[in-house]
């Protein structure tokens, strides 16, 4: 597969369901009236997407990377265990299930879900529960969970909207929502003037690469978890930077810094830790 037809043509929001939703930035990315996401429209078909996602090399740059992610999930979870110290943990598209073991060894009691079936069976591999296919198709009780983490998820969604509410459904009153996002705050700037070279999120959709339908900005983002009843209480850089040198962790501090005092997020991603409301 070179390249996808772009088949899906949206009439509303796939967030909040509004119907003007003009054209942003061309060709294909629009920007909601009312809860201002930004997303792709047209778009390929999600059976497109998900068989881009079992060719390519994703999984083989990952494990390169091994010791990286491996200090990134015991940062996570030290995050999830400073807001939920122990529970029921649903990890949303878990990859290869790096952060779901890292959590199952912390003593949560886990079960992940994963689009990819190439992803899934290292996962398996790994022990771990993993249910296959969309988050929104997949059932459990309702109020079931303790946290539910999406790390860098989100924006791969078809219906980013139905998340965020399936998630505020499975979760127990007071349970927590862990959401990493790239954070899309002045996208031309970003890209154009620091992108160092790296391919612009706006630009044309490819398989085997990342496949992001939605760009979300921090107010965006806040917007639409309070809008599905959770309380924002954190809204930070988030910090899977690899470069673990002490000028990258300055520039990080730096970074949550003027996210606190200023509310500017100027951090290419950023993490929304939302409650349930009781
Ligand atoms: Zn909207």
């Amino acid at each position: 597969m070179k390249s996808f037809n772009v088949t899906e043509t949206l009439e509303a929001c796939p967030a909040c369901g509004a119907r003007s939703i003009p054209v942003r930035y061309a060709p294909d990315v629009c920007r909601c009236d009312q809860c201002h996401l930004l997303f792709r429209n047209p778009r390929p078909t999600q059976a497109e997407i998900a068989a881009s996602y079992d060719q390519g090399d994703t999984y083989e740059e990952w494990h390169k990377q091994d010791a990286h992610y491996t200090s990134l999930w015991q940062r996570r979870i030290k995050l999830v265990q400073s807001y939920v110290p122990s529970g029921r943990l649903l990890d949303v598209g878990v990859g290869d299930g790096g952060f779901l073991a890292a959590a199952t060894a912390a003593s949560f009691t886990c079960e992940g879900t994963e689009l990819s079936q190439t992803g899934a069976s290292f996962a398996k591999d790994k022990g771990l529960t993993v249910r296959m296919g969309q988050f929104t198709d997949l059932e459990w009780p309702e109020a079931h969970f303790d946290a539910i983490t999406i790390w860098h998820v989100l924006e791969h969604l078809p219906n980013p909207g139905a998340a965020i509410r399936h998630a505020h459904k499975l979760l127990k009153p007071g349970g927590v929502f862990f959401v990493a996002v790239p954070n899309e705050t002045h996208p031309i700037l970003r890209h154009k003037l620091f992108g160092n070279g790296r391919p612009s999120p706006f630009g044309p959709l490819r398989p085997g690469s990342e496949i992001h339908l939605s760009h979300f900005q921090p107010r965006t983002l806040a917007g639409l978890l309070e809008r599905e009843h959770f309380e924002v209480e954190r809204l930070a850089v988030d910090d899977f930077y690899p470069d673990r040198s002490a000028a990258k962790r300055l520039k990080v501090a730096c970074y949550q810094a003027l996210a606190r005092l200023t509310r500017w997020h100027c951090a290419s991603c950023m993490l929304a830790i939302a409650r349930k409301r009781v």
